[in-house]
């Protein structure tokens, strides 16, 4: 590589960052270089070499393994934990070793959505100015200050106040606990079905609360408002599915157990969701050997023993953490054509 001057970046900046979790690099670099009163340009110069830097809104920025050796130095801190904090550092995102450049900020976000950070959360780890995260949703709950941020780039609208919208806030908490329970990958799993059930046959909403939301989307745009209106059901859904899925996982889900699974909730989510639950559940029968203590750690486990799992319960690989909903359910339902414009009309 020719261009890089190998004297910078060797040594850590005079103030370091405190990390925002789910923070994207292009965020992190432009945080730093402001901490620090250096232009963004600057602080990438000591990286090697590259392109101009992009506003961190629009996209995520990858790197090459030297550039990474060079943030951790710049930031003070190992590699291994810059890759823990930072998702797109980890060694699947790192640009291929023999490109000719040190970093480049894409069109788009390889995998994942850039996603406007809680400015409270970001506030208390000394930013003024606007962070980004970089998710596999395209939104996100702040549970601590009960804000709903997503990929839109409102000014106007920054974020959206759950103050008055509190099954949006239990509904996260609800997801969390699912998480604690299976574990991130096959409680992404179990999310992901939820989600693809939600995509083909709408929220079983009553009239009155899709007024409601219609209301909502009046001033914010359906766009916006669509996952937030479908947030309490995912997670309802999520919950369900993951009863029998922690069982099944585990394999102690006896036939019984399976049998009597169907009618239970199939009475609560009504007649339009009948047809494709049967499906789910017909795709999710009892197993014999316990693949959940596998599967359960992190996301650290093995692409041989996940594909074992996979193959064994039927699920479609997450590939990594920033893997998207539509990509890790084992449903045939993404979303219709253009129903995701009317989903609640
Ligand atoms: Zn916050």
């Amino acid at each position: 590589m020719t261009g890089r001057d190998t004297l910078l970046g060797q040594r850590r900046m005079h103030l370091g960052l405190r990390f925002l979790h789910g923070e994207s690099t292009g965020s992190y670099v432009t945080r730093l270089a402001a901490r620090n009163l250096r232009p963004v340009e600057a602080v990438l110069a000591s990286l090697g070499n590259g392109p101009m830097p992009v506003d961190p809104q629009y996209t995520e920025m990858y790197v090459s393994r030297y550039a990474r050796e060079r943030l951790a130095n710049l930031a003070g801190r190992t590699v291994a934990e810059m890759q823990k904090r930072l998702v797109s550092l980890s060694d699947e995102f790192l640009m291929p070793a023999d490109a000719a450049e040190d970093w480049e900020w894409p069109w788009d976000a390889r995998a994942g959505y850039v996603v406007q950070a809680c400015s409270l959360c970001a506030a208390q780890r000394g930013t003024r100015s606007t962070a980004w995260l970089i998710l596999a949703d395209p939104w996100h709950v702040c549970l601590r200050h009960h804000r709903w941020t997503d990929n839109s780039r409102s000014t106007q609208h920054p974020y959206i106040d759950l103050g008055a919208l509190s099954e949006v806030v239990q509904a996260q908490q609800r997801l969390n606990r699912v998480t604690k329970r299976l574990g991130p990958l096959a409680a992404r799993w179990v999310q992901a079905d939820a989600y693809s059930l939600l995509a083909h046959c709408g929220t079983p909403d009553r009239a009155e609360k899709a007024k409601q939301w219609r209301a909502l989307a009046v001033e914010l745009g359906e766009q916006r408002v669509r996952p937030l209106a479908q947030f309490g059901w995912l997670a309802r859904l999520t919950e369900d599915l993951a009863w029998l899925e922690v069982r099944r996982l585990s394999g102690v889900l006896t036939t019984t157990e399976h049998k009597q699974w169907l009618p239970r909730v199939r009475r609560r989510y009504g007649h339009g969701l009948a047809g494709p639950l049967a499906t789910w559940h017909g795709q999710h029968r009892p197993l014999a050997r316990d693949y959940l203590t596998t599967v359960r750690g992190d996301h650290s486990v093995s692409t041989d023993v996940e594909n074992e799992v996979r193959k064994a319960t039927g699920h479609h690989p997450v590939a990594s953490a920033l893997t998207s909903l539509e990509d890790a359910t084992c449903l045939p339902w993404v979303r219709l054509p253009g129903s995701m414009d009317r989903l609640f009309l």
